[in-house]
């Protein structure tokens, strides 16, 4: 595959909680140096090197597990199962990467770089003639190529051809979460000096890897942020469970979250601040997965599979990409993104299921439904913990990436996948939990 993101292509809701042995009860007496908001991949990086520089330190989650968008369920299919995260990008220096492959139940795997891309218009599988990767092409150079703050949409070619809404869901959806009018171009280049390679897989998930790699870092589950009052010296935080006092704190919460105002501030922040929450705003990428007897029983393990969206140009691609056999599990998710994928899976779990059956028969055939074992969807853009994928800037919006990762008043820090580098992925919000705890020490 072409893309330089390849990891993107990539109502939770009441799932069987993780079990996670250090849970500490809040002490409201007791002052902390540090209290850290959030236990995804951010965060539990952040409190880890906190602790083991030797801050006193409270890792404060929601939910009543650890990992955020890295989740790997094992019940609902009865093997790993990723909702979120599935593949850890850059393989050769992804920490998540370096750390499983020196664990021996976890197996790693680096992806096969051979072609393993299915392409269908109708019924019709088609040769991956070089015209439509053209298409592709030519639209990819033209956002990198242009390096200004505006949309795709004002710039990308091949509008009218055939394959453009597939291609437009390709680089929209499936690369950033958004449709081209929803993005900057100058952020789709952004920050990504990191040296690329290979994606690697965990075939027993990669929301159990990060759980694996923080086993021992402890963290108050169950317990909500309301409020963060700074008007004081250091910051005193509300939540569901009461306050706690330390001198300084670090967000790790999505942008959708903090531009949706569940955590009040007091005094307000700086008006730039607030703004930066809801121009790096969040994309949206959901799943719907199936399981089928036979059909892709034969496919080899990481395969792709794109077909012919037809929405006649419209702003957001009827589709989606799908990915088949991810690490032999034999399970095929089809993933739906930007306007179009957050209003699908807002019309329910059937709805997004139904939808995604009638669009697979349009390949496979009406026969399916008999091979069908299983079918689930996990709506992530419409979960209040997350409210969307991962964040971009949005178009004449670039100038708020550097603002948003700002500390206030030296005491707010804000760390997270949209704060990274290697912004959208979890290595990237490693990455930002490790530099803001350095940072703060
Ligand atoms: C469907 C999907 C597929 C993806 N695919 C990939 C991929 O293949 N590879 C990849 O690298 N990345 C992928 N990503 C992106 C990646 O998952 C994220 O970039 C990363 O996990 C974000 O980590 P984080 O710590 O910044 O935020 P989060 O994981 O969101 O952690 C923040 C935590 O804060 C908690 N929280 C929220 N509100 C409050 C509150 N008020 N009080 C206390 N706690 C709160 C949340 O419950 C959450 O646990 C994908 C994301 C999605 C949704």
């Amino acid at each position: 595959m072409k893309s330089r993101r390849q990891f993107i292509k990539s109502s939770l809701l009441g799932l069987t909680a993780l079990t996670f042995p250090n849970i500490i009860k809040v002490n409201a007496d007791q002052d902390y140096d540090v209290i850290v908001i959030g236990a995804g991949a951010a965060g539990l990086a952040a409190t880890e090197e906190l602790i083991r520089s030797g801050k006193k330190v409270i890792c404060l989650e929601a939910s009543n597990r650890i990992g955020g968008r890295a989740l790997t369920d094992n019940q609902i299919f009865g093997e790993p199962y990723d909702l979120g995260a599935l593949w850890l990008d850059n393989g050769d220096t992804n920490p998540f990467k370096l750390f499983g492959e020196k664990i021996s139940k976890f197996n790693l795997y680096k992806e096969r770089s051979e072609e393993m891309y299915d392409l269908y218009s109708g019924s019709k599988k088609i040769s991956n003639d070089g015209e439509i990767w053209k298409v592709y092409d030519g639209i990819e150079a033209s956002i990198v190529k242009t390096r200004k703050d505006i949309s795709p949409s004002e710039v990308v070619p091949y509008q009218d051809h055939r394959w453009f809404d597939t291609m437009h869901m390709i680089i929209g959806a499936w690369e950033m979460g958004k449709d081209f009018t929803d993005y900057s171009c100058k952020d789709y280049n952004f920050d990504y000096e990191i040296p690329e390679s290979a994606p690697w897989h965990c075939k027993e998930g990669f929301g159990s890897l990060v759980v694996e790699m923080f086993k021992n870092i402890p963290v108050q589950l169950n317990t909500k942020v309301n409020k963060i009052d700074w008007s004081g010296s250091g910051v005193k935080v509300s939540t569901d469970k009461g306050e706690i006092k330390a001198n300084k704190c670090i967000l790790t919460v999505s942008t959708g979250v903090l531009a949706s105002g569940q955590i009040k501030f007091t005094p307000n922040l700086p008006t730039e601040k607030q703004e930066s929450f809801s121009k790096i705003s969040m994309g949206h990428y959901n799943r719907i997965t199936f399981k089928f007897k036979k059909l892709f029983k034969k496919k080899a393990k990481d395969s792709y599979l794109y077909y012919r969206i037809d929405s006649q140009n419209s702003k957001s691609p009827e589709g989606f990409g799908i990915t088949v056999n991810p690490s032999d599990s034999k399970l095929c998710m089809c993933d739906p993104g930007g306007d179009f994928g957050k209003e699908l899976l807002k019309s329910g779990e059937q709805a997004s299921i139904d939808f995604g059956i009638s669009e697979l028969k349009k390949i496979f055939g009406n026969k399916i439904d008999k091979d069908l074992i299983k079918s689930h969807a996990v709506d992530w853009s419409s979960n209040p913990l997350f409210l969307g994928s991962w964040a971009s800037a949005e178009p004449d919006a670039f100038k708020y990436r550097e603002i948003l990762r700002s500390s206030v008043g030296d005491r707010i820090y804000f760390a997270g996948e949209a704060t990274a580098k290697e912004w959208g992925t979890v290595a990237g919000a490693y990455d930002s939990g490790k530099i803001t705890a350095k940072s703060l020490i």
